[in-house]
């Protein structure tokens, strides 16, 4: 999978080296480069904001540097890619439509900062691309580094070969319709709280019988609205 991010923060991205992703970077299965805005602008200060048509408070991203940077990375014609715009106004991120990433060859993330990006990129993208208007939640970050990061950590890691034992994506929260069961390790006692004694026992068709009704229970208290 190859991976392009624009933003004003490239270095934001240098997490992406660590841990699971880092190693998919290094063996070659995810190919990220963060990408710096202002390289595509051309006057003394790197200008990449202007004030909004029709007033208001803010500052919105101007179009120019946004068109110069995502015709370098997906060309001057249509394109395969999938252009990923983070924003609270977008479509909710969900572990479907982390699914639904993890599947593309070619993904481009587009960061807004200040009060987002001229309208007439998405505007103009999706003539010659699949564009999406992605949110994190409902709730307004400062930027989209901190959500582009959230979906590529989270299609990242759905991408095979990622995940050293894909079982264990399986039986997650979110997979099956169902939040996840609580989970203990040793020691078996701790701070005089025991690890519930069917996880001891030995009795597979017992555990499992516990862990669907930890869900069961677990998804009703706090995400009712799964159940439906
Ligand atoms: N004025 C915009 C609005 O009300 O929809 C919010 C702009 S926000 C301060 C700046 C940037 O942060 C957005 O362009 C977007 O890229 C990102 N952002 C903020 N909240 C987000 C969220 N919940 N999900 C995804 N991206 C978000």
């Amino acid at each position: 999978m190859r991976i392009d991010i624009v933003t004003i923060f490239p270095e934001f991205f240098r997490v992406l080296d660590l841990s699971l992703l880092g190693k998919a970077r290094q063996t070659g299965l995810i190919e990220v480069t963060a990408h710096d805005l202002r390289d595509f602008t051309h006057d003394r200060h790197r200008t990449v904001d202007d004030t909004p048509y029709g007033g208001g408070a803010g500052m919105v991203m101007k179009p120019e540097p946004w068109g110069e940077a995502l015709d370098a990375i997906v060309g001057d014609g249509a394109s395969d890619a999938l252009l990923v715009v983070p924003s609270p106004a977008g479509e909710p991120f969900t572990q479907q439509l982390a699914r639904e990433l993890a599947a593309e060859e070619h993904l481009v993330f587009a960061c807004g900062r200040y009060e987002g990006i001229d309208q007439r990129v998405v505007d103009h993208y999706a003539t010659r691309m699949r564009v999406r208007l992605i949110s994190l939640g409902d709730y307004v970050l400062n930027g989209g580094e901190v959500a582009v990061m959230a979906m590529i950590e989270a299609a990242g890691r759905l991408v095979p070969g990622v995940v050293g034992n894909p079982e264990s994506l399986v039986e997650e929260s979110h997979e099956g319709g169902l939040l996840e069961y609580p989970s203990y390790t040793k020691p078996a006692a701790w701070r005089e709280l025991e690890v519930p004694p069917v996880l001891l026992s030995g009795n597979h068709g017992a555990i499992a019988a516990w862990r669907r009704e930890q869900q069961l229970e677990r998804t009703r208290r706090v995400r009712p609205e799964l159940l439906d």
